[in-house]
């Protein structure tokens, strides 16, 4: 079973020893204070420079880098991400301070962001391709025992388990197979096969749909 998170808190932990910190300008601990802020959140570089009182977003570098010496946060390059800048909610020590890439499993892609190992893309494929498969068992279980009847998505008609209008394992694979481009916007994902019925589970369900032309199922 997947967890999710629900009502994220809407403060955030500072770390005192950040934020006592005299060495540190004004604006670097401020600046630390917003960037804890956007992990969240969506915000732009160019907001979190505005909310600095910074004029424009490259004249966050020398703040970051005092940042960066206390091992507050890091510029490190992330295998098909370029340059991120990770933010440590608790400071690191220096012998800690050499974050390098998670590449993830599956496509080499940084996985950093997300579970380490598997970047967020991935993770959907992989759960999507439980549900196909558990839903592919179940299909093949139920025409094993006999199951010739099928009811579509839409359940308006009776079919043949085998019309050419319904989905199939076969079909339905070969769908994901072309979605995988569009995995990373959330465009992957798994049509649910038809439910298969035996001629006498649709008897006692006393079944009345009529009867798709395109494959003619045996009359119950
Ligand atoms: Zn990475
Ligand atoms: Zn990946
Ligand atoms: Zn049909």
């Amino acid at each position: 079973m997947a967890v999710y998170r629900s009502r994220p808190l809407p403060f955030i932990t500072l770390p005192r020893e950040v934020l006592l910190n005299g060495n540190l300008t004004p604006t670097s601990r401020l600046l630390y204070a917003l960037l804890l802020s956007s992990l969240d959140v969506d915000m732009e570089f160019s907001q979190i420079a505005t909310l600095a009182g910074l004029r424009h977003p490259d004249e966050l570098s020398p703040y970051l880098e005092e940042l960066a010496q206390i091992g507050a946060v890091e510029v490190g390059d992330h295998e098909g991400r370029g340059s991120v800048l990770t933010v440590h909610e608790m400071p690191v020590v220096p012998q800690q301070r050499t974050h390098t890439c998670v590449p993830c499993e599956d496509c080499g892609d940084c996985s950093c962001e997300y579970i380490k190992g598997v970047c967020r893309p991935c993770s959907e494929i992989r759960r999507t391709n439980d549900q196909a498969k558990r839903d592919i068992d179940r299909w093949k279980r139920q025409l094993e025992a006999g199951a010739t009847y099928a009811i579509g998505q839409h359940a308006a008609r009776l079919h043949r388990w085998d019309c050419p209008t319904l989905n199939t394992p076969e079909k339905g694979m070969a769908r994901l197979e072309e979605q995988k481009p569009y995995a990373k916007n959330g465009g992957y994902y798994w049509s649910r096969l038809p439910d298969l019925y035996t001629a006498d589970e649709l008897r006692q369900k006393g079944s009345r749909k009529k009867h798709c032309a395109v494959c003619g199922p045996d009359p119950l």
